[in-house]
């Protein structure tokens, strides 16, 4: 008898990507663990576990070894909205985050700033194989935008040049909305591409578990005094189509 393929675990941060991934399942069913929906299915034939991260970086850490304890994921990809914080890191770009740091972890003097303690490091790599998979997929629908946003969208947000970057996400429990925040964390982290509260935190425990990780964010922001700008109408109309996208030609392509 064939071995029971190991599901790909798909985390969001938001309701609107989640309902949409849910759409696209023809097949998901629910599980409840820990308060939270696990949605089991499959989706392009492949066996995937949906589920929502929730805020913050212990919410994800729990929702997280929840997908590796209770389902046995092989992968975890994680999509959702972020700051942008690098140069030329503007709204409607994607990052592949190639590594993570918590940027609110601060054990000094015992250890250097941002070093996990008893880890001895302060950064969390993504699983390389993953990257590239996950770096095609976003430049396919990135070449495309309209075909996934609509040219309303595209001219609305400015999309024209979307394009990927590729390097460090920070993470931490606060939504960074003043521009002092922001270049304080330029500052304290000048590789940062984009700030979040989740991904260093995932990054963490599939570390931890030997378990491949890798997220894509779109930016919605520029974690900037103007950050909650069109938030909600954003994810509704840009961040959660990309991220279906994305992840349909990611699955597709890794057939
Ligand atoms: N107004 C939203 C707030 C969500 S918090 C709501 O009511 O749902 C922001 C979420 O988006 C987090 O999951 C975080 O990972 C991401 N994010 C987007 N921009 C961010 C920023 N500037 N700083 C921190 N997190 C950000």
């Amino acid at each position: 008898m064939p071995a029971t393929p190991v599901p790909i675990g798909l985390m969001s941060a938001m309701h609107e990507e989640l309902a949409l991934l849910l759409q696209a399942m023809p097949d998901e069913r629910r599980v409840t663990v820990a308060g939270r929906d696990f949605w089991q299915g499959h989706w392009q034939g492949r066996p995937v576990v949906a589920v929502l991260s929730r805020i913050g970086k212990v919410a994800a850490a729990t929702t997280a070894t929840a997908l590796i304890e209770r389902f046995g994921v092989e992968r975890i990809v994680f999509t959702g909205v972020a700051g942008g914080i690098g140069p030329g890191v503007r709204v409607g770009d994607v990052v592949l985050g190639s590594a993570y740091v918590q940027h609110d972890m601060d054990a000094s003097p015992l250890f250097p700033r941002h070093e996990v303690p008893l880890y001895g490091r302060s950064r969390f790599a993504a699983d390389a194989a993953l990257c590239d998979g996950l770096s095609r997929a976003a430049q396919q629908v990135l070449a495309q935008v309209a075909t996934h946003v609509g040219d309303a969208a595209v001219a609305g947000f400015g999309l024209q040049s979307a394009r990927l970057h590729t390097g460090l996400i920070v993470s931490g429990d606060r939504f960074v909305s003043t521009t002092t925040e922001c270049r304080a964390l330029q500052q304290a982290l000048p590789e940062a591409l984009a700030v979040e509260m989740e991904g260093a935190a995932v990054a963490q425990v599939c570390a931890d578990y030997g378990v491949p990780f890798a997220a894509l964010r779109t930016i919605s922001d520029r974690a900037d005094d103007d950050a909650h700008a069109d938030f909600s109408r954003f994810i509704r109309d840009v961040a959660s189509r990309y991220s279906l996208a994305m992840l349909s030609a990611w699955l597709k392509n890794a057939g």
